[in-house]
C-alpha cells in the first residue's frame, strides 16, 4: 500500500523560491571581482536568476545540457547556478585551480555549451578557446561598463542579458532524480572524474547539513563560505543558506586573512567554513594586528585535517567553536562532522579535544563501514584501521559517462580511498589515504600520523612520509623533511623526536632533508610526485637485508 501524502518532487529551485517568498529582504553581500562590496537580496537574486533562465532558453539550452561556471563565490554565481538548475540544465562548476589542460579536458568531457565566467578567468579561456569546441557562448559575469574594457570576441554581458529577459519562466516540474550539478574530482590519480548530483541528492544533502549536529544553520545566521562554490559545492552552503534564510557573505577572489577579517567584522558573520590554510592565514593576521572576532561564533574546518593549534587558538583567544568535517566531491560533500555527542559533551574540554580533532560522526543519511583488503568488516574500536566505505542517498553511485567502471562493493558502498578508524562513540578518524598507507610485512602504517608528528618538530617547515620498497618487509617508511629557513638537523635528531610517540616498528627507516615538498592543485602534499622522485631510493635497511 502506498502512502497518501503529496508527491512533492525534491528539486532545488524550491530552495530559492522559498527564500524569495519568506526571506525576500535577507541580504547576499559580495566582495565583487570589480572591487566594490555589492548588496542584493534573496528576492532580487530569485528574480534575476529567472531572467537568466530565459536567456539560457533563448540560447537553446535544453534539459540535461551542461552550463558551466568558472567563478568565485558571489551573488551572480548563485544566480547562474539557480538559472541553470531551475530549468533542468546541469550546472557544471569548473575549478580555476586546475591546469589549463585539465580544464579543457573536463569542459570537453562534460560537453559544456555555455560558460559563465568572472573577469578574472578571461585570459585562460581566450588562450584555450580553440580547445573547447562544444562551448557556444561565453557570458562574462559583469556589467556593461566593465564589458567595454575587455577584448573577448563574441562574449556576452551578464547584466545586459538580465536586462533583456523577463522573469516569466517555469522552474522545476521535473523528476527529482534529474541531474542538477556536475563537479569533477581533482584528478590527483588519472583523469578527473565527474560526479553528477541530482536535485534529490542536493535537496537531501541540504536537509542533512541543517541538522544541529551538522552545520546547524538558522535564519539568524550570517554565513561566509570561504570554501569555493567550485570545490564540492561550497559544502552545500549555496543551498543551505537560502533554505533557512540566512544572510550570505561572499568573499569573491580575496581569501587572505585581512580581507576575510574585514568581511567577518563589517557584515556581522556568525558562521563560516573553510580549509585549514584559510584559518591559519586568518589567525596570523589576527595575531599580527591584535584583531578581534566580535560576531563569529562557529566555524567548520574540512578538506584536510584540522590542526590542533587552530582549534585551540580560535576557542581560547577568540571564543569561536571549531568543528571538524570530512567529505569529498563524491559525497556531496558532507560525510561526517565532529560535533560532540552527549557522552563527549559531558567531558571537560581537554578530554573532548581528541574527539573534536577526529573527522567526526555520520549524520542520518550517511552509512559508514571499515573493511580490510579481503573485504571483511572491521570493528569500530578506535584502533583498528581499514578502508573507509560510505553509502547514502547523496553519495556517488557511478561517475559521469561510466568512468572508472563499477565503483560500489557488493553491499552498495563506495570506497572513499581513505583509511580510518571509528571509535566506540562513532567518531571516524582518517589515518591515511589508501594509496599512501605503508604496507610493511602485511601490516599497515599510517603515513599521515608520522608526518604530523614530524611536522611538529620546531625545525620543520613541512614533512612527508612515503612507503619505499624493502626486500623483506615489502615497504618501509621514509621521512622527508623540509627544514625552516636557516635550520640544520640530523637524521638521529628526528628519529629521537619520534621515539615514544609512535609504535617502534613504525619508525622510518631513513630521514632525508629536502629543499622542497611538492603540493598539488588543492594545496595538499603531492605524494604521487614524491613517490616518482624516490622511485629508485634504496633504504639503508634494504641493503642490510639483502
Ligand atoms: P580533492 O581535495 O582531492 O580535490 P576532495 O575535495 O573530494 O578532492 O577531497 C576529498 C579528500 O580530502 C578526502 O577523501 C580526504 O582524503 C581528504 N579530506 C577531506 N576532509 C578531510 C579532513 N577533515 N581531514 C583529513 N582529510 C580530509
Amino acid at each position: 500500500m502506498l502512502g497518501l501524502m503529496q508527491n512533492w518532487q525534491l528539486t532545488v529551485d524550491r530552495i530559492l523560491q522559498h527564500a524569495a517568498e519568506w526571506h525576500a529582504d535577507r541580504e547576499i553581500v559580495t566582495r565583487s571581482v570589480e572591487g566594490p562590496i555589492v548588496r542584493t537580496t534573496y528576492g532580487q537574486v530569485h528574480e534575476r536568476a529567472r531572467r537568466l533562465s530565459n536567456a539560457l532558453l533563448a540560447f537553446g539550452v535544453k534539459p540535461g545540457d551542461r552550463v558551466a561556471t568558472l567563478a568565485w563565490n558571489s551573488g551572480r554565481h548563485v544566480e547562474a547556478w539557480y538559472a541553470a538548475m531551475g530549468i533542468g540544465a546541469v550546472c557544471h562548476t569548473l575549478n580555476p585551480r586546475l591546469f589549463a589542460e585539465q580544464l579543457c579536458y573536463i569542459i570537453n568531457h562534460a560537453e559544456d555549451r555555455i560558460i559563465f565566467t568572472d573577469l578574472t578567468f578571461l585570459p585562460v579561456l581566450l588562450a584555450n578557446r580553440d580547445k573547447m569546441p562544444t562551448v557556444e557562448t561565453f557570458v562574462v559575469m559583469t556589467d556593461a561598463e566593465h564589458m567595454a574594457g575587455i577584448d573577448f570576441p563574441g562574449a556576452l554581458c551578464f547584466e545586459t542579458l538580465i536586462e533583456q529577459h523577463s522573469s516569466d519562466v517555469v522552474w522545476g516540474g521535473f523528476d527529482e532524480n534529474t541531474a542538477c550539478g556536475l563537479c569533477y574530482t581533482s584528478g590527483t590519480t588519472g583523469n578527473p572524474k565527474g560526479v553528477l548530483y541530482s536535485h534529490r541528492s542536493n535537496f537531501l544533502h541540504t536537509l542533512t547539513t541543517l541538522q544541529s549536529d551538522v552545520m546547524g544553520l538558522s535564519a539568524q545566521d550570517v554565513i561566509l563560505p570561504v570554501v569555493p562554490m567550485f570545490h564540492a559545492n561550497a559544502w552545500g552552503i549555496a543551498f543551505s543558506a537560502p533554505a533557512v534564510g540566512a544572510k550570505l557573505v561572499m568573499p569573491g577572489a580575496k581569501m587572505d586573512g585581512a580581507s576575510i577579517h574585514e568581511l567577518l567584522e563589517t557584515e556581522g558573520v556568525t558562521f563560516s567554513a573553510a580549509v585549514p590554510t584559510v584559518w591559519q592565514m586568518l589567525q596570523q593576521h589576527l595575531e599580527a594586528t591584535n584583531g578581534k572576532l566580535t560576531t563569529l561564533k562557529r566555524v567548520v574546518i574540512g578538506g584536510s585535517a584540522a590542526p590542533e593549534a587552530i582549534v585551540r587558538a580560535f576557542r581560547d583567544n577568540y571564543g569561536v567553536d571549531v568543528t571538524h568535517a570530512w567529505g569529498m566531491t563524491e559525497t556531496s560533500p558532507l560525510g561526517t562532522q565532529s560535533t560532540p555527542n552527549a557522552a563527549v559533551a559531558a567531558l571537560p574540554y581537554e578530554q573532548q579535544l581528541p574527539y573534536r580533532l577526529k573527522q567526526g560522526r555520520a549524520p542520518l543519511g550517511v552509512q559508514l563501514k571499515l573493511t580490510n583488503d579481503a573485504d571483511e568488516v572491521l570493528p569500530k574500536d578506535g584502533k583498528t584501521f581499514g578502508r573507509l566505505k560510505i553509502s547514502g542517498p547523496f553519495i556517488v553511485r557511478e561517475y559521469f559517462r561510466g568512468d572508472g567502471g563499477a565503483i560500489l562493493d557488493a553491499e552498495g558502498f563506495f570506497d572513499t580511498g581513505d583509511v580510518s578508524t571509528i571509535d566506540e562513540h562513532g567518531f571516524m578518524q582518517i589515518t591515511d589515504r589508501s594509496k599512501d598507507v605503508i604496507k610493511s610485512g602485511g601490516e599497515w602504517i599510517s603515513s599521515i600520523e608520522i608526518e604530523n608528528i614530524a611536522a611538529g618538530h620546531p625545525k620543520s617547515a613541512l614533512a612527508a612520509v612515503i612507503g619505499v620498497h624493502h626486500p623483506k618487509w615489502d615497504e618501509r617508511p621514509l621521512l622527508l623533511v623540509k627544514l625552516k629557513a636557516g635550520q640544520t638537523a640530523t637524521r638521529e635528531e628526528y628519529l629521537a623526536f619520534l621515539e615514544g610517540k609512535i609504535a617502534k616498528w613504525w619508525t622510518p627507516d631513513d630521514v632525508v632533508f629536502v629543499d622542497d615538498i611538492p603540493l598539488g592543485a588543492t594545496g595538499k602534499i603531492d605524494k604521487k610526485v614524491i613517490r616518482q622522485q624516490f622511485e629508485h631510493y634504496v633504504l639503508p635497511t634494504a641493503q642490510a637485508a639483502e
